[in-house]
């Protein structure tokens, strides 16, 4: 690692404060891979590939071709409810619905942006709760799915990490939040019209490569054609992490090619350590050769997610040696996204000024790192992992129950 050069200013450390939602002033952030809650969903379809769904339905009396028929209803017509599907026998629905099991049941939707954005809060079947976001912007309707009920990473900046990790989610409580999404765009329920669903980033809730096999699960539904999956392009899926380097190499020797967002938010290890507690397993020199033998594999450019965080993270300092490290791994590897915070006043978890993050842009645009600022909207979905997730909750806390007047529970 770079030394960091000159006299510094004085910097905000993130533990000036205690954790956002800490129970006590004392807290300190624990990282913990091991979920408080063993159980499991219900087995649903859309946890099993094509073949295993045709043995599952064998072993219910019903014959293979019943497995494509259920996952077009499923996949291609995002109908989840047996009593829709016309063309299944009535004595045969009850079986049918064995494998279809209500796995997220909404409890309530906030609709921000203009109605660009619908904030749904789920509950899972054993009371657990989990967000997704969805966004339309011009060119493209994002899903932001969470992947466990809390998480276990401990950002000090978020309050899912102070809630701990209560569960992973199982493939197909994570497909099943697509689902709703797409039935959702293709219903109209944006502003703007009937749509479809183009992109989906794991950055919601929970850190994704900590629950390893439901989500490669859950890519596999995404990408694979139908009946298999959704069909969604490969590159328009993004999964997030705060820094699993192991997984990191294991993702990138799954062959799927969706795009790797690392959460950074910081280039050295002094200020990473408090800022991702996970940092103190796998440092940012680690993190960034994973981050790189990630492109080498796929060939896909990694994003480089940095909050800009006022008096911490936001020094031209700092961009010139996030712009070393890039450089040192190679050209043309990464692309970074600055993203300015909401201001917050009061928390040390605050905007950077206009000036500090306009010199952080051009620093790093001056040392040939390719870099966009991110649209805020929402504190955009492809922003930091976990953000999003708890301003959503807090905008949830203080809405009332079901406020768009949708039906509550499945559709
Ligand atoms: S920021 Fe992401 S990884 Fe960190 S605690 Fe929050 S949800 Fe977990």
């Amino acid at each position: 690692m770079t030394a960091l050069a000159g006299t510094p200013r004085h910097e905000v450390r993130p533990t000036d404060q205690p954790p956002e939602g800490a129970s006590s002033p004392d807290a300190k952030p624990i990282v913990s891979f091991a979920p408080r809650r063993r159980g499991k969903a219900p087995a649903h379809l859309a946890d099993l590939d094509l073949p295993a769904r045709k043995s599952a339905l064998k072993d219910l009396g019903l014959p293979a071709f019943r497995a494509d028929q259920l996952s077009r209803h499923y996949f291609d017509r995002f109908t989840a409810d047996p009593e829709q599907m016309t063309d299944v026998p009535a004595s045969m629905r009850d079986a049918v619905a064995s494998v279809l099991p209500p796995l997220v049941e909404r409890v309530v939707t906030q609709r921000a942006d203009g109605g660009t954005t619908l904030k749904d809060l789920w509950r899972l079947f054993d009371g657990a709760t989990v967000e997704s976001v969805l966004m339309r912007y011009p060119q493209r309707t994002t899903l932001c799915v969470s992947s466990q009920a809390g998480c276990g990473m401990a950002c000090p900046f978020c309050a899912t990490g102070q809630m701990g990790l209560t569960r992973n989610l199982s493939t197909a409580e994570i497909i099943d939040q697509v689902r709703q999404a797409q039935l959702a765009c293709r219903e109209g329920e944006l502003s703007g019209g009937p749509g479809r669903l183009s992109n989906v980033v794991f950055m919601g809730m929970g850190e994704p490569l900590a629950n390893y096999k439901a989500v490669i699960g859950a890519l596999h539904r995404l990408i694979n054609p139908s009946p298999e999956g959704f069909g969604m392009s490969a590159r328009s899926i993004t999964v997030s992490t705060v820094g699993l380097v192991p997984a990191i190499d294991k993702l990138a020797r799954e062959g799927l090619a969706v795009t790797l967002a690392v959460s950074l938010h910081a280039p050295d290890d002094d200020l990473r350590d408090e800022l991702i507690p996970v940092n103190s397993r796998w440092k940012v020199g680690e993190l960034l050769d994973a981050a790189r033998r990630y492109f080498l594999a796929t060939g896909r450019r990694v994003s480089i997610e940095y909050a800009l965080i006022k008096d911490m993270n936001d020094q031209v300092r700092r961009a010139k040696l996030l712009a070393d490290e890039l450089n040192a791994r190679g050209r043309g590897w990464a692309h970074v996204n600055p993203i300015p915070l909401n201001p917050t006043p009061g928390t040390i978890w605050t905007a950077s000024t206009r000036r500090a993050q306009d010199a952080f842009v051009a620093t790093l645009r001056d040392n040939g790192i390719s870099t966009s600022i991110r649209d805020t909207r929402g504190s955009d979905i492809d922003g930091a992992c976990g953000q999003l997730a708890t301003a959503v909750k807090d905008s949830l806390r203080s809405a009332e129950p079901n406020t768009s007047g949708r039906k509550q529970g499945t559709r």
